[in-house]
């Protein structure tokens, strides 16, 4: 009998799991704390339940935390990790060292069906949905995940076209039962799936990124298909609109390419959409790969950018690269497993 996996499980599933032999929630409970707070993964070890119980569970279910099977160490300290799961697809992590700030960013699926041209991981393909536990086992199973402070679901696939799994595993990364993050400290990156927008904020509590390239949609719709479709601006005002709880953090990423999308017009198209929301803009540098003819906009431009939104009472920052030369940075992961980027 094939066993269940129990990383990727709710405590709600677990009970369902063990009530049929008498078990109550607060044995689910100690399960799921065993294994997501202390990473536990002989069973044996899981402190808090009767014998019985461990025996029982044993016959059903393994707690399965595989590790990567090959990492990149980066000159800035970052570290890009390899996975390949139990059903053979393959799909990268990274960790983004900074200061007391640790961040995890975790691949959604194995390659992608949104087909934007700029990214190789769509060239990849699509290889499938990662379900919640393999999306946990992302944090759970590198060396330093101890220290992880931060998830950012930006690595490989689309999270809002694999909702179900993403909603699941946020709930895995900040329920008391489960790894007790903050809400604040959870980010999902989405060139938007505009069905998906109003559940995942209703459903979860953590923070919302919409990757933009273009105010304006003719040209948005040339980087990101699912504009056509999806309307950015539609998702801007689903965004602007919903009550958001304090601390809370809805934020459009621009990535920036030098005379492509960085121009006055650009800037003042961005302030026409943003004015009036609490809505942030992140100003990202763009990652040039061989053969490529764009290139980054400059460090002055971007803070000329940032300068004008914050005039303008738009909340902006410029972020800095990490992990470019292992192709581990925003946009370069998958290079490894065919050559692919995303614009996220
Ligand atoms: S840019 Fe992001 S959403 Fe678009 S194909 Fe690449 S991974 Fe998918």
């Amino acid at each position: 009998m094939k066993r269940t996996n129990l990383i990727g499980l709710s405590v709600r599933d677990i009970f369902d799991l063990i009530a049929s032999e008498g078990y109550d929630y607060s044995h689910a409970s100690s399960i799921t704390n065993s294994i997501y707070k202390k990473r536990i993964t002989d069973l044996s070890m899981i402190s808090k339940i009767p014998k019985r119980l461990k025996t029982y569970l044993s016959e059903i279910a393994v707690p399965l935390i595989y590790e990567p099977i090959a990492t990149k160490i980066s000159t800035d300290k970052s570290v890009k990790y390899l996975f390949r799961n139990p059903e053979g697809q393959q799909f990268e992590t990274v960790f983004i060292p900074d200061g007391r700030r640790n961040t995890v960013c975790v691949s959604t699926q194995s390659g992608c069906r949104m087909g934007c041209p700029f990214c190789v991981t769509a060239r990849y393909g699509f290889h499938g949905n990662l379900d919640a536990g393999h999306i946990i086992n992302q944090i759970l199973s590198i060396p330093p995940a101890e220290n992880v402070t931060h998830v950012v679901f930006m690595g490989m696939g689309e999270p809002l076209d694999n909702s179900e799994n993403v909603l699941k595993a946020c709930e895995i990364l900040t329920a008391e039962w489960g790894m007790a993050m903050s809400h604040r400290n959870i980010t999902i990156s989405t060139v938007g799936i505009t069905p998906a927008i109003i559940p995942f904020l209703e459903k979860s509590g953590c923070n919302l990124t919409l990757s933009l390239f273009s105010p304006f949609p003719g040209e948005r719709i040339n980087v990101v298909p699912a504009e056509k479709k999806y309307p950015a601006l539609e998702i801007i005002e689903i965004m602007k609109n919903f009550p958001v709880k304090k601390k809370r953090r809805l934020s459009v990423a621009y990535v920036m390419i030098s005379g492509v999308n960085d121009t006055d017009r650009h800037l003042e198209g961005l302030k026409k959409i943003l004015s009036g929301s609490e809505i942030r803009v992140n100003l990202l540098p763009y990652h040039q790969v061989h053969g490529d003819v764009n290139v980054s906009s400059s460090g002055e431009r971007m803070m000329y950018f940032k300068h004008n939104l914050v005039v303008s009472g738009i909340s902006a920052s410029v972020r800095r690269t990490r992990g470019a030369d292992i192709s581990a940075a925003c946009g370069l992961l998958a290079s490894g497993l065919s050559r692919s980027r995303c614009t996220k």
